[in-house]
């Protein structure tokens, strides 16, 4: 099982991975956004990072993921800070009250992240948005989970295909956010947030060796 240690390890990663690839976001999200991508995330990653030392002892993963969740809607901007809070806030319930999670628990929390961003905003897999790395890495560690791997194993599935996924993108013609005012000239770049999204899902597995 993972927990709160695995959790704050996660978002702690995640802050780091995010500033190592914020120009790397910033330049996708030039080509068919406004740019902002990594700053916004990095931003927001970065104020979380003094949150988590104000937790106290005993405080569960489900904790972590909400001072996330809070954090991510308050401070950033744009169309990816109320999603991944959301996210974050959705994951947080699904492991409500638990100190340990197991495989299957994961395969909770990615559901309910993933479910949360569809509900705040209603994209489908194929619209060329962080959905079509989230909806295969769920697929993934779903299918891993049902076959009786261990935690890190799950979160590895999730990530491999959530990376996949954000290559997937490339070829697509966007139908939400900033890019699907552009139509046909989306096609052949990444999108942004289904890269950072797979950033964030690789440090989940990092976090959990
Ligand atoms: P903004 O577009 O407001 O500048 P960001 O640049 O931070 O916000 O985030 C852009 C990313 O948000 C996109 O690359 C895409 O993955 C994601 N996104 C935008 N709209 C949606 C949506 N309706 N559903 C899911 N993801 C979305
Ligand atoms: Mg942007
Ligand atoms: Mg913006």
């Amino acid at each position: 099982t993972v927990g709160t240690d695995w959790a704050l390890a996660w978002i702690r990663r995640t802050a780091d991975v995010i500033a190592e690839h914020r120009v790397e976001l910033i330049t996708l999200d030039r080509e068919i956004g406004d740019g902002d991508h990594g700053e916004n995330l990095d931003r927001g990653f970065s104020a979380v990072l003094p949150k988590l030392e104000t937790l106290p002892d005993g405080s569960t993963p489900s904790d972590v993921f909400k001072v996330v969740a809070t954090t991510l809607i308050s401070t950033v901007g744009g169309a990816s800070g109320p999603l991944f809070g959301t996210a974050f806030l959705k994951a947080a319930g699904a492991v409500s009250g638990r100190e340990e999670i197991d495989s299957a628990g994961l395969v909770e929390l990615l559901t309910a992240a993933r479910d949360g961003i569809v509900l705040r905003g209603k994209a489908d897999v194929g619209d060329k948005t962080m959905i079509d790395a989230w909806s295969p890495a769920v697929e993934a560690g779903a299918a891993a989970a049902e076959s009786g791997a261990d935690e890190r194993t799950v979160l590895d599935a999730a990530a491999a295909a959530a990376e996949a996924g954000a290559v997937a993108t490339e070829p697509l013609v966007a139908h939400k956010g900033r890019a699907s005012y552009l139509g046909e000239r989306a096609v052949g770049h990444r999108d942004p947030g289904a890269q950072s999204s797979a950033l964030i899902l690789r440090a989940a597995v990092e976090a959990a060796t």
